[in-house]
């Protein structure tokens, strides 16, 4: 008796569920016979796409807010550029910088910003990435990551509003996401890459069709909403070349091989806007034999001076990465030195490299004396010297005629370093037109509903010229609004 009516059970359970699939399959049915896929569709409430920073953030996000959440990434880990970046989060946080003597206000970020990208930044959702900013670091806080109380200015940042997390680089982005992600019960699916987004017979984007890590056809259905967070295009040359044809395949980038603008591709062929995809940042100071941002002694403007081969100066070190770029270009063999002095080298660098390591391996130059330094790493001598003498007589006066803003130690106390750093292709300012609420919009300026955006995959925040330290904040700010809004299928 018991036997038969569990077998009735089954059975009533079994035809429920075929009609509850039949029936979400006509509310969603993907438009067009190419959307058919081989295999089970999997359903969430919201589906990210891309396991860096936004992406996180977005899930995180989107699971506060009560939603069911499967995350996509296509490569064997979480990460991107998030996890290899240095780690450097812009916010005006007068707590961590007053006690340090820093003078700043959350317009005179937004100033620099759009200053900084040629006014060709949405003012809107500029205003929002500094008005959040700081909150959005506090909520990383909350889950647990940590930073110190250094607050500085790294290069192109500026400003002295660069936090430093305690975790080297990104790293500490991503562990603490990931956990809390994993706590909220995201559910995440590695080696599966985005192909196609589905959309229902409304425009309305209703899924994901995917590739898993045995080339099998996947499809992820999405009640609520898609949130792209794929990241920029630095490594796909085609796409770059495209847009800045000097960019070409010989040219190094600091982007990890994933960075290859699928997003942005799978939104265009739903007539997606794009916004200021032709500016693409140059690193200035990247390692010119592997283009890495990595085997260097300090990231912190501050205290250091570029020199060129001549032992000179040649651009105010505070300056805007594009402005450092181009001039470096300019100098011999297209490279310059970062000079520092003893105090300000670290044991380990911000990649939790260490220094002595780095200069027995010839990534740097390391004396006891400015003469014997310029030897060693091929700068004129007497020139090094007299530029470093004018220098700290500088640093004294606050004053120079390069017209830097940006003032720490003079360089004085041995040993000194000198790293070659040469220009790297970084990040893409360019990427989906999207709206103060991540929603991503046609080139019409219609929304695409259903689909959201945060990250490099998005344009429109830094114009032509990203401050450093401010993508971080970027991901973090805009991330967390794409996972709200998705999870409420706005
Ligand atoms: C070396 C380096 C140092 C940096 N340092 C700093 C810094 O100190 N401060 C700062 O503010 N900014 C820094 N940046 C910039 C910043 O790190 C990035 O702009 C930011 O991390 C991008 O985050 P994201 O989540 O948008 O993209 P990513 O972190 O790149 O994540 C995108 C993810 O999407 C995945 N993906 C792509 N396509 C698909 C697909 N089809 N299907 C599934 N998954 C897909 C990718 O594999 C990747 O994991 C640095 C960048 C680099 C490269």
């Amino acid at each position: 008796m018991r036997q038969k009516n569990f077998g009735a059970l089954l059975l009533v359970l079994f035809l429920v569920a075929a009609l509850a699939l039949t029936g979400c399959q006509q509310a969603g049915e993907p438009a067009g016979e190419a959307d058919e896929v081989a295999g089970e569709a999997r359903e969430a409430d919201v589906v990210v796409i891309g396991g860096g920073g936004a992406g996180l953030a977005a899930a995180v996000s989107a699971a506060e807010n009560g939603a069911e959440v499967i995350l996509l990434e296509k490569m064997t880990m979480l990460g991107g550029n998030t996890i290899r970046s240095g780690g450097y989060y812009n916010a005006v946080d007068p707590e961590r910088q007053e006690p340090l003597g820093i003078e700043d206000s959350i317009d005179h970020h937004y100033q620099q910003t759009i200053e900084g990208g040629d006014n060709e930044g949405d003012p809107a959702l500029v205003r929002i990435l500094v008005e959040n900013a700081l909150d959005a670091l506090h909520w990383l806080e909350d889950y647990g990551m940590e930073f110190t109380d250094k607050v500085v200015a790294i290069q192109g940042a500026m400003w002295e509003r660069s936090h430093v997390p305690a975790e080297s680089g990104g790293y500490g982005y991503i562990q603490t996401l990931e956990k809390a992600a994993r706590d909220l019960g995201v559910e995440i699916l590695l080696e599966t890459k985005a192909e196609k987004l589905l959309t229902d017979e409304e425009g309305r984007v209703v899924g994901v069709k995917a590739t898993g890590a045995d080339g099998e056809e996947l499809e992820f259905r999405a009640r609520n909403g898609v949130v792209l967070a794929s990241g920029g295009f630095g490594a796909n040359v085609e796409m770059r070349v495209k847009y800045d044809p000097r960019l070409t395949e010989s040219f190094p980038t600091t982007n990890h091989p994933g960075a290859t603008g699928d997003g942005i591709l799978m939104a265009q062929e739903l007539e997606a806007g794009v916004t200021g995809m032709e500016h693409i940042q140059l690193l200035p100071l990247a390692d010119p034999k592997s283009g890495s941002s990595q085997h260097k002694v300090v990231t912190e403007i501050q205290s250091t001076i570029m020199v060129n081969r001549e032992g000179k100066r040649f651009v105010n070190e505070d300056n805007r990465r594009d402005v450092l770029s181009a001039a470096i270009m300019e100098q011999t063999d297209g490279i310059c030195f970062v000079i520092n002095d003893a105090r300000e080298a670290p044991e380990y660098n911000n990649y939790g490299e260490k220094v002595e390591d780095l200069v027995e391996q010839g990534y740097v130059y390391k004396a006891d004396t400015l003469e014997e330094l310029a030897e060693i790493a091929g700068i004129d001598a007497e020139a090094l010297v007299q530029t470093v003498k004018e220098f700290n007589e500088a640093v004294a006066k606050q004053s120079d005629s390069f017209g830097r803003k940006v003032w720490g130690n003079t360089i004085e106390v041995g040993p000194f370093y000198a790293t070659p750093r040469c220009p790297s292709i970084h990040h893409t300012m360019g990427g989906l037109t999207i709206n103060t609420e991540t929603q991503v919009l046609k080139t019409d300026g219609t929304v695409i509903p259903g689909l959201y955006a945060a990250g490099e995959v998005t344009g429109g925040i830094h114009g032509t010229n990203r401050l450093g330290g401010n993508a971080l904040a970027d991901i973090i700010v805009f991330g967390r609004i794409a996972g709200r809004n998705a999870a409420q299928g706005l």
